[in-house]
């Protein structure tokens, strides 16, 4: 088989090892005669998977005692409701940062639950940066802050965490796309959601991180598959739980603790990036139209100074190996998405082709 890298920003690449690992397991799960798809997601052997699964996250990430973690379905999508039907509570306003596709799309959610007060936005410069707190104007009446720590198809990250002046009105992220991929203090936040198949596993499996205190009562007639109150009450059991997601998170996330943990994990990231953003500094062949302290480590956008080269370099680009490197249809020209999986030979195996490209093409 021909080596691959894959730049996709989601579903996206998974570990190598993992991969192998569930493919051993796949007709017998660990002596029990079963594939993991095959199991009751009440019997003994899932119920150790899902365990397992929540304590390494809860070590890797070093989540407090006073926060559940919820294993989901419905996708990162399915939060842009729920966070707005449960943390409501008595309140009629929430506050969002508008930092791109991702968190217009909460937004647009958000306004039919609520009146949403924009606090801050980089739409009038093409969500090209991450706003700094000292242009966020907070409505104190919020029951909630929403941010998108990582614009997946933008390709601007928060390099910090906002700090809540008022700490009763909880910090709820969209961490969807790079939650995973360096250290965090979870303590800061009222509620973080991921779905996992950018950085955490495969898709099905939406990931929420909850402080308890936000377990109240949601919104009159909110179904009962929307309440996380109900979902924390079963331990992710109300209903049948995305079983084989959750199997290959798991196997992901002992994956990345063997590696180092977060840590560790960071530091690859940063040499990941650093490789690409290297180039385009020293490059006028290629440009990144993101403001250089807000650029993400994860999703890399790019564009070539000539577009009509596009399709010649998305071409050559997979003759090479290098697959899904076409920007979001919404802006056009190029992404890498670098996740945790995708290896540092991969990056610079793309950074070669591009010199190479640009070289050609100059
Ligand atoms: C992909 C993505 C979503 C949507 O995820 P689904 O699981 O498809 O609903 C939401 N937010 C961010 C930041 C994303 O990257």
């Amino acid at each position: 088989m021909e080596q691959i890298y894959n730049f996709s920003a989601g579903p996206a690449v998974l570990p190598k090892t993992v991969l192998q690992q569930a493919r051993d397991e796949m007709l017998d799960w660990h002596g029990s005669g079963m594939s993991v798809m095959e199991m009751s997601h009440r019997g003994n052997e899932f119920i150790s998977i899902i365990e397992n699964l929540e304590n390494d996250l809860r070590e890797l990430l070093d989540i407090p005692q006073n926060y559940k973690v919820l294993f989901l379905q419905g996708g990162a999508s399915s939060q842009f409701a729920m966070v707005p039907m449960n943390l409501l509570q008595n309140k009629t306003q929430a506050d969002y940062i508008n930092t791109g596709e991702w968190s217009k799309k909460a937004i647009n959610e958000a306004k039919q639950f609520c009146t949403v007060n924009i606090a801050a936005s980089s739409e009038q410069m093409h969500f090209t940066y991450a706003p700094t707190q000292d242009q966020w104007h907070l409505d104190p009446a919020a029951a909630y802050v929403h941010y998108t720590s990582n614009e997946t198809i933008g390709g601007v990250e928060f390099n910090w965490v906002p700090k809540m002046l008022d700490t009763h009105i909880p910090l709820v992220a969209d961490m969807s796309s790079n939650l995973l991929s360096r250290p965090l203090d979870v303590s800061l936040f009222g509620l973080i959601y991921a779905g996992a198949q950018k950085n955490l596993g495969p898709a099905g499996l939406t990931l929420v991180i909850i402080r308890e205190d936000l377990l109240a009562s949601p919104l009159a007639n909110t179904p009962t598959l929307f309440n996380y109150q109900a979902h924390a009450k079963n331990n992710s059991m109300l209903n049948t739980p995305p079983t084989y997601a959750i199997y290959i998170t798991g196997l992901v996330i002992a994956w990345l603790k063997k590696i180092g943990g977060l840590e560790t994990i960071e530091q690859i990231n940063i040499s990941k990036a650093n490789l690409l953003y290297d180039l385009f500094d020293t490059s006028d062949f290629y440009h990144c139209p993101v403001t250089k302290s807000d650029r993400s480590r994860m999703n890399v956008p790019f564009t070539l100074k000539d577009p009509s080269l596009d399709n010649a370099f998305l071409e050559q680009a997979k003759d090479n190996g290098l697959i899904q490197l076409k920007g979001h249809r919404s802006v056009g020209g190029m992404r890498a998405s670098i996740y945790n999986a995708m290896p540092i030979e991969g990056v610079a195996n793309l950074v070669a082709f591009m010199k190479d490209f640009a070289h050609k093409n100059a």
